[in-house]
């Protein structure tokens, strides 16, 4: 591995120390998709002395966790499009802002802005990977770079956003900092910023070892997102979980300190910071076990001439395969949506060919393992109805078959 491609954190950026490591293991960059084997990057979680955020000691940089081929597109999921809609019509409802201006920071293929769009947002989409050209083809206003201070200076020669989104930018980089000053200065005075990030307790409830890789830098609770919002003169002053992506919580963020709400109150009091590095080792351990139960749940299946493959080459199912040391001889094949890009190219870390989920269908393995697990019920349905009819394997929150 080449050290230049990763930094080593030993400062949060509100200043504070990292100061204590939990190992969980090397996984490789789960947006890497190639026909060849991909490397792997060692994934290891700190805390932050002052602020308590949860944060990855070792990051491999931006530009290697998102090339610029990236071709992850949220109008692929149709959970993303319904939470998207549930967002514009609750803040058209609940700001009434006169002929209203959005910027989606990182905002892929436009999804979202798209939405606006047609309620009567002036929309703007940052969004500097190839995707953007999906975004520009949809008429919405798209700028093919990076986000930051000095974009944001640009932007700013116009006129002030009446809202700033963010549903991707805020785990995912090692330039938060620089992101966050940028945000201050296109967000107008009375501006509303919108942040989503994958709830940490959530995570943790859920025994979720497998959201634990290079993609996501930071793993927020209300009170660390809060924290550092703080640094930047930034607060939130309400909070709400997403309706399809439950693991996922949106907060809204102002400029100017409003008194926070009763829900959002009640969950800050709720949360155990402190403890929280204690229950991420607890996970780890877990991990540890749970991968063992896991590997020799598939070997007694092959012993017995069963054949597993599984579907859904998402993120989780990546390092779930990776923290497993799985290979093409235990899992044939994992299936994904026609059309889609992975089809014919390897599971990243592993030599696993991903192939169009259709020939699940056609080659009736006996057990098909659910790697996209927290979508399971819809996974299971649609892989009945189309006429599958062996086992599922179900591998968290606890090993199931179904
Ligand atoms: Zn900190």
């Amino acid at each position: 591995m080449s050290k230049t491609k990763i930094l080593k954190k030993i400062n949060c950026i509100c200043g504070g120390k990292l100061k204590k490591n939990i190992d969980f293991g090397k996984v490789p960059v789960i947006n890497d998709f190639k026909k060849k084997k991909t490397k792997k990057y060692p994934t290891v979680v700190s805390q932050c002395s002052k602020c308590l955020l949860i944060q990855l000691k070792y990051s491999a940089k931006d530009a290697v966790v998102y090339p610029r081929n990236y071709s992850y597109l949220s109008g692929d999921s149709s959970e993303k499009l319904e939470d998207y809609k549930d967002l514009i019509s609750k803040i058209t409802k609940k700001f009434k802002i006169k002929d209203p201006s959005i910027i989606d920071i990182g905002g892929n293929d436009g999804s979202l802005m798209s939405i606006a769009k047609k309620k009567g947002y002036k929309t703007t989409n940052v969004e500097p990977t190839n995707v953007s050209k999906i975004s520009r083809n949809k008429g919405i206003n798209t700028i093919k770079k990076e986000f930051n201070l000095k974009l944001a200076k640009k932007l700013n020669n116009r006129k002030k956003f009446n809202f700033v989104v963010s549903t991707n930018f805020f785990a995912h980089t090692n330039n938060l900092n620089n992101i966050i000053k940028g945000v201050n200065n296109i967000l107008d005075e009375k501006g509303i910023l919108i942040v989503e990030v994958q709830y940490l307790y959530n995570v943790l409830n859920e025994n979720g070892f497998d959201s634990f890789h290079q993609d996501h830098k930071y793993y927020y609770s209300l009170n660390s997102i809060k924290n550092i919002l703080k640094v930047f003169n930034l607060s939130i002053f309400d909070v709400e979980f997403l309706k399809k992506q439950k693991e996922i919580v949106r907060v809204y963020v102002d400029k100017n300190i409003k008194s926070e709400s009763i829900r959002l109150k009640r969950i800050l009091k709720k949360e155990n910071d402190k403890n929280v590095f204690l229950k991420i080792k607890r996970l780890n351990y877990f991990r540890k076990n749970h991968i063992l139960k896991l590997k020799k749940f598939i070997s007694n299946l092959s012993l017995q001439n069963k054949t597993v493959s599984a579907i859904s080459a998402s993120p989780r199912g990546c390092v779930l395969l990776n923290s497993c040391n799985f290979t093409k001889s235990d899992i044939k094949i994992v299936g994904e949506v026609s059309g889609s890009f992975k089809i014919n190219k390897l599971v990243p870390g592993t030599n696993i060919p991903i192939k169009d989920e259709k020939i699940l269908i056609s080659q009736q393995p006996d057990y098909i393992l659910i790697l996209a697990w927290h979508l399971k019920n819809r996974l299971i349905k649609i892989l009945i109805k189309n006429g599958y009819k062996g086992k599922f394997i179900v591998p968290l929150p606890n090993l199931k078959i179904l």
